[in-house]
């Protein structure tokens, strides 16, 4: 090949190249990421705020272990992620964990607790919304969903949606408090501190958590 053909097929491919850059995927082509569902849970209490205290049981203990449970059982469904509020036994100040939710700019804010009574065979599931939450809310149907999906799953007293003074009017998402038994009813207790018990639990709040992303 003389250097005139050698020069004419190095342009033609020059040009060529040019031509067809635009066409050509730039860098690893990917689909664009779904958008996913975030969801903020907070195991309530921590550190020196042990929350209910019965039977050598504290709150902070089950509902941190209910809590990294749902974490767990959530990789399964790449549409939702879940981030705790706090992953060990420290303190967080109320203000700070709906701040936290702020800041991520979560999609929901459920927050796992557990009551206690001073008659001991008071028992049952609740959800609890802000005083303020209107009825056509997201928070009022999170809770909703909470607490089919749980008082459905657990064999416990459904004692339903209600409203009170918390600290939930600080997320600007829809939030939730859900009291997932009684610790000072003896036979709750003895359920909730079953590690095969608070899979269920568990299972039955990310349940309520994907039902609630479905419709949204
Ligand atoms: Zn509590």
């Amino acid at each position: 090949m003389n250097d005139r053909r050698r020069w004419g097929i190095a342009l033609t491919l020059a040009v060529l190249t040019l031509w067809a850059q635009p066409l050509l995927p730039q860098g690893d082509y990917a689909p664009p990421p779904t958008p996913r569902f975030v969801v903020l849970v907070d195991p309530g209490h921590g550190g020196a705020d042990p929350g209910a205290c019965a039977g050598g049981i504290e709150e902070k203990d089950v509902v941190l272990e209910i809590a990294r449970r749902v974490q767990r059982m959530s990789l399964a469904y790449p549409d939702v992620e879940i981030l705790l509020t706090r992953r060990t036994d420290v303190f967080v100040p109320l203000a700070d964990r709906a701040e936290i939710a702020n800041r991520i700019d979560g999609d929901a804010f459920v927050s796992i607790h557990i009551n206690a009574h001073s008659i001991p065979s008071v028992g049952g599931v609740e959800t609890l919304v802000d005083r303020g939450a209107a009825n056509d809310s997201g928070s009022v149907q999170l809770a909703a969903a909470l607490q089919s999906s749980v008082a459905g799953r657990m064999d416990l007293r459904d004692r339903g949606v209600k409203r009170a003074e918390l600290f939930l009017h600080r997320a600007e998402m829809p939030a939730a408090l859900l009291e997932v038994g009684f610790l000072t009813n003896a036979a709750e207790r003895a359920l909730l501190t079953d590690p095969a018990y608070q899979d269920t639990v568990a299972g039955a709040i990310l349940e309520g958590i994907l039902r609630f992303a479905d419709g949204r």
